[in-house]
């Protein structure tokens, strides 16, 4: 299973301020919103809940299509593949099978999930369970029909969570259908604001080249916002106008460019997510000239 294009895609995770602000209201406005801004790609949260019915993401799957949006969605904030509670664990399967379900109706081909968090476990343990029920959801989404969605474990913020950019890269091996969602954001946070230079974000990539392969790594799944962080990591979404807590996204777009990637990136800024995944599309075709 292969993802091909050319180029990297850029958009909104969410609606932000600005959409609010000249008054729409409706998530079916999103995809022309976008398009109208230059933009290509939308990502609808279901973070606390699957709650869409199948009329409605069928209307703005139609117009995402129109408009040639892709949208993706991400799964509930509440999944937890770490659970020692069986109930928990199946019920983490459920949320991510309806974000497929939902995301089938978008016509979309992503889907974006927290894998779990450790509780009392031991880290290794708490991984080891997050592995067999990926593997486990894997079956039962094949089993459904979904199997030609894409699932994509995502980097986090707190050290309590499982998704260390080398867990991502472990369950991203699980299936071909698996690709990784790197939030360069939440990395930064657990790195005590370690992405600086290009360096730092090649270290990255090449961490993903040589545990994934070109393909995934290539046409990865990205959130990139500037997030605040303590020792204790991530506490809030910041916009692109913070200059403390970072990352940037200009040595990001150099890695980009100069390893001929093409990631969905998606801005999860608070409240300018619309503006600042513009700034990013116009620092990436500014280095492509
Ligand atoms: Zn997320």
């Amino acid at each position: 299973m292969e993802l091909k294009k050319n180029y990297a895609l850029f958009g909104p995770s969410g609606s932000d301020d600005e959409f609010a602000a000249e008054g729409h209201t409706a998530t079916i406005e999103m995809p022309k919103w976008i398009k109208d801004r230059g933009l290509d790609l939308f990502e609808y949260s279901f973070g606390r809940g699957v709650r869409i019915s199948k009329e409605t993401a069928k209307a703005i799957g139609s117009e995402a299509d129109k408009y040639q949006i892709e949208i993706s969605v991400h799964a509930p904030y509440f999944i937890n593949f770490a659970s020692v509670e069986p109930e928990k664990a199946e019920n983490s399967i459920r949320y991510l099978t309806e974000s497929l379900q939902a995301l089938r109706w978008f016509g979309g081909k992503r889907c974006v999930f927290h894998p779990g968090s450790e509780g009392k476990q031991p880290r290794s343990e708490a991984f080891a369970r997050t592995k067999d029920m990926v593997e486990k959801t894997v079956e039962i989404i094949d089993s459904l029909g979904l199997g030609d969605l894409y699932i994509c474990p995502e980097t986090m913020g707190k050290f309590s969570q499982i998704g260390t950019v080398d867990e991502v890269i472990e369950l991203s091996k699980i299936s071909d259908n698996i690709y990784p969602c790197v939030d360069f954001g939440h990395v930064n946070c657990v790195l005590g604001g370690g992405l600086k230079t290009t360096d730092d974000f090649q270290r990255i990539i090449d961490k993903m080249f040589d545990g994934l392969g070109e393909e995934k790594t290539k046409n990865m799944h990205v959130h990139f916002s500037k997030i605040m962080y303590t020792a204790k990591g991530e506490v809030k979404h910041l916009t692109f106008e913070d200059t403390i807590y970072g990352p940037e996204f200009e040595p990001f777009a150099e890695v980009i460019v100069n390893n001929g990637l093409t990631p969905h990136i998606l801005s999860e800024s608070a409240g300018t997510q619309g503006k600042d995944s513009f700034f990013m599309k116009k620092c990436y075709l500014d280095l492509l000239k």
